[in-house]
């Protein structure tokens, strides 16, 4: 086991936090620098679209103890490259470990209007100052979010709860079609309709305007304030031409393993061998940034662990609790478990007559179940995946 040399950790968000602490839990006695853009020590970014844009006193902060781990925080630090040494806009760190944990940043519109986004605490605490100005009698806040995806949605739901008038505008033709298919993100639709947003679907917004947005055809849609939550993209350009391979990310193998040794890439910036659906895959869970960094830990340490989980991320939006587990990318089809208009249901995929992926509404017992049979990779009865009424462990096809 090897428990000296030096560890550094670029990207001090959930992942690069985990593996400093999870190398000190293995009993790593080296030195650990944890190096993050960031003025903040790390934290939670799920509640920033949830409870703090509604509770006053929420604190999403992770509950990191430097001094008892022996971890050297370098806050307000930039990585800007990768040379034999992690070079940063203050000086270079040599390493005999690297972990490659940037996160993901905000995809940006064109255009010369002021935009906001919702990755940061310190986004989300200005987003909470102006929704609550908003509540002012008289004073209704008109916000329009462009992109109806995971975020768009939280937002949104926020929003409403502090008397906005919400637009959302969004390109494709559902919400959250790109995340979870059209069929099944179409459900949603209806959750904004009766929470008073408007939606504006098959939508392209052109640019981003002072007072407002430019559509593609032409039209404007006026606004005080507007978020642009169209997803993210890795945060990897500072590591172009260091030699570590960039795919979607940084290119990992099941161990998490960069093409550079001894440099490792982990949470949202990363993608990795998996090994359960053949195929190299990111995701930008919050399951994945807390649990991935043991398998780099394990393997700082002279292990071979390997990272093959059954992917898992939850939303709550406009009351209800969103839960999806798996990856339903190679799906062949879909199966409805429960009527998508009542308040509970879920919605199954399959390929090769096994569950792949499911999608629970209010169903959190169909979730972990369907996580189970996921893993188990058995074969699956679709009339019995069909009945709410039957336990989702039970559709093990017996036959
Ligand atoms: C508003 C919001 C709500 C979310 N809600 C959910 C949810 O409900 N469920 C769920 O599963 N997931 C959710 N997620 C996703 C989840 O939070 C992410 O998957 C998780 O934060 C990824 O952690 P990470 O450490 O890989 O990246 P990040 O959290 O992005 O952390 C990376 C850190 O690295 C820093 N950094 C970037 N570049 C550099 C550099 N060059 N040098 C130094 N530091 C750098 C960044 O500033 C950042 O602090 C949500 C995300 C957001 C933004």
């Amino acid at each position: 086991m090897v428990e000296s040399g030096q560890v550094v950790v670029a990207g001090a968000g959930l992942a690069g936090w985990r593996a400093a602490e999870e190398l000190r839990a293995r009993g790593f006695a080296g030195p650990i620098t944890l190096i993050g853009a960031e003025p903040r020590p790390p934290y939670d970014r799920p509640p920033l679209s949830k409870k703090v844009l509604t509770e006053p006193d929420l604190d999403p902060s992770l509950p990191a103890d430097f001094a008892a781990l022996d971890v050297d925080f370098r806050p307000e630090e930039t990585a800007t490259g990768l040379g034999d040494a992690l070079v940063t806009d203050r000086g270079a760190h040599p390493f005999d470990h690297l972990v490659l944990a940037t996160g993901a940043l905000p995809v940006r519109l064109p255009g010369e209007g002021r935009q906001r986004f919702l990755r940061t605490y310190d986004e989300a605490l200005a987003l909470r100052d102006l929704l609550r100005a908003g509540r002012a009698p008289g004073k209704a806040l008109r916000l329009a979010i462009v992109g109806a995806g995971w975020i768009g949605a939280e937002l949104a739901t926020a929003a409403v709860a502090h008397g906005s008038q919400v637009t959302v505008v969004e390109a494709g033709p559902a919400p959250l079609a790109g995340a979870i298919g059209v069929p099944v993100g179409a459900q949603t639709a209806r959750w904004y309709a009766a929470a008073g947003v408007d939606l504006r679907v098959a939508t392209a917004v052109e640019a981003v305007c002072p007072g407002g947005l430019a559509l593609a055809g032409g039209e404007q849609i006026e606004a005080d304030e507007i978020v642009t939550a169209v997803g993210v993209r890795p945060a990897t350009r500072w590591l172009e031409g260091s030699g570590v391979r960039l795919e979607n990310g940084v290119a990992v193998d099941a161990g998490l393993r960069t093409s550079r040794p001894g440099v490792y890439g982990v949470g949202d910036c990363a993608a990795f061998e998996s090994r359960r659906f053949g195929r190299r895959l990111r995701f930008e869970h919050w399951d994945v940034a807390l649990h991935a960094p043991e398998v780099v830990a394990a393997n700082v340490l002279g292990g071979d662990e390997a990272y093959d989980p059954v992917p898992y991320f939850w939303s709550e939006q406009f009351g209800r609790m969103v839960q999806y587990v798996g990856y339903h990318g190679d799906a062949e089809s879909l199966v409805w478990r429960g009527d998508p208009a009542e308040p509970t249901w879920a919605a199954c995929w399959l390929a090769a007559g096994r569950l792949v992926a499911t999608l629970t509404v209010g169903r959190p017992r169909d979730l972990l179940q369907a996580r189970r049979l996921i893993a188990a990779a058995d074969q699956v009865d679709a009339a019995r995946l069909a009945d709410p009424g039957i336990p989702l462990k039970n559709a093990i096809d017996s036959r």
